[in-house]
C-alpha cells in the first residue's frame, strides 16, 4: 500500500513538472512519427526509411555499448549520408523549388494537384486510344506518373505538354509517326513526354513471351510508384502494371476501373487522410527509387476477361 502511494506521488509529481509547451510538443512529435509511418507503409521510400531508422538505431546502441570504432563509422556515415541524400534527391529538390518558384506553396504541397475529373478525362481518354490500337495491335507504353518524379525518364524522349486525347495518343503511337517508339509520360493528366526509354526489368521470371515493350512498363513501375499500361503489337493484348505487378488480359472498362482504382481512388485517400501536405516531401523522399531501389517482383497475371 505504501509502496502504491509512493508511486502514485512520484507520477503526479511527474505530472505537475509537464507544460502545456511539452503536451503540444508531443503532439506534434507524435503526429509526425504516425504520418512518416504511414508514409513509409504507402511508399518506397519506407526503404530508405528503414535504413536511416537501423542506422541511428546502431548509433544508439554505439553509443550505449561504447563501441567506438562503429560509432565513430557510423557519425562519418551520416554526415556523408546527409550530403548523398542531397546529391541523390538532387533534381526532386530542384523541382520542389521550381514549383515553389512558378506556383507557389499550395502547389507543392498538393493542393495543385490535377483535379479529379481532368485525371478522370484522361484515363477516359486513354481507355478510348487503348480500345481502338488494341483492334488494330497497335503498340502503345503509357506511364503514369504519380509520386516519383519521372524526369529523368522524360528527359530520354520528348519533352511536350499537351492535354491527353485519344487521337494524340493513336497518333503518337501510330508505327509510322517519330515518337512511337518508347513510352508516353503523362503527369496530372497531361501528357509531358514521348518516346521515352524506361528501365527493363531484369526480373527472370517473367514470362518468356513478354518482350521489352513489357518489360520497360515492368522495369518502370519497379523502380517507381508510377502506373504503366501496356498495348501489345503482337496480341493486341492490353496489360496494366503497378508495383512490378503485371495484370494481363484487360478488357477496356477493367482497364478504366483498374486505372481509377489506381489513380483517382488513391488520390481521394490522399486527400482525405490530409496527406496533401505531404505530397511535396512524399514526392522527393518517394522519388529516391528511381536511382537507389529496384525490387523484383514475380509477374502476375490475371485473365479478367
Ligand atoms: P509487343 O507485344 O507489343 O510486341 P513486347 O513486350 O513483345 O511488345 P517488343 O516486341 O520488344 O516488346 O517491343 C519493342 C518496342 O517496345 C520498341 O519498338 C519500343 O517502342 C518499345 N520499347 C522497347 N524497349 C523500351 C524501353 N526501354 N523503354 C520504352 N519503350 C521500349
Ligand atoms: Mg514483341
Amino acid at each position: 500500500m505504501e509502496v502504491l502511494l509512493r508511486v502514485t506521488q512520484q507520477v503526479l509529481g511527474f505530472i505537475q513538472t509537464v507544460r502545456v509547451t511539452d503536451i503540444i510538443d508531443i503532439i506534434i512529435i507524435a503526429y509526425l512519427v504516425y504520418r512518416l509511418l504511414q508514409l513509409a507503409r504507402h511508399s518506397n521510400a519506407g526503404q530508405v526509411m528503414k535504413g536511416i531508422a537501423l542506422l541511428f538505431v546502431l548509433l544508439w546502441a554505439a553509443g550505449v555499448f561504447n563501441l567506438h570504432v562503429l560509432g565513430y563509422i557510423l557519425n562519418a556515415a551520416l554526415e556523408l549520408g546527409f550530403l548523398a541524400l542531397i546529391v541523390v534527391f538532387q533534381p526532386e529538390i530542384r523541382h520542389f523549388l521550381e514549383q515553389m518558384g512558378t506556383r507557389g506553396l499550395p502547389t507543392v504541397f498538393g493542393r495543385g494537384k490535377p483535379h479529379p475529373d481532368e485525371m478522370e478525362a484522361a484515363i477516359n481518354e486513354l481507355v478510348e486510344a487503348y480500345t481502338s490500337m488494341s483492334k488494330d495491335k497497335i503498340g502503345a507504353l503509357t506511364v503514369f506518373e504519380r509520386n516519383s518524379i519521372l524526369n529523368d525518364f522524360v528527359k530520354s524522349g520528348t519533352a511536350l505538354d499537351a492535354e491527353v486525347s485519344s487521337e494524340l495518343l493513336k497518333n503518337i503511337f501510330w508505327p509510322k509517326a517519330p515518337l512511337h517508339d518508347g513510352a508516353v509520360i503523362i503527369r496530372d493528366g497531361r501528357i509531358i513526354g514521348a518516346g521515352c526509354v524506361l528501365p527493363l526489368s531484369s526480373n527472370t521470371s517473367i514470362s518468356r513471351d513478354l518482350g521489352t515493350r513489357h518489360r520497360a512498363g515492368i522495369g518502370v513501375t519497379e523502380h517507381t510508384d508510377a502506373v504503366a499500361a501496356i498495348c501489345s503489337e503482337e496480341t493486341g493484348s492490353i496489360s496494366v502494371v503497378s508495383g512490378g505487378r503485371l495484370r494481363r488480359h484487360l478488357a477496356p472498362e477493367t482497364l478504366r476501373r483498374v486505372l481509377r482504382n489506381e489513380l483517382l481512388l488513391n488520390q481521394q485517400e490522399d486527400n482525405q487522410g490530409g496527406s496533401s501536405h505531404w505530397s511535396g516531401l512524399l514526392r522527393l523522399l518517394n522519388s529516391v527509387s528511381v536511382r537507389t531501389m529496384f525490387r523484383p517482383r514475380k509477374e502476375e497475371s490475371d485473365h479478367v476477361e
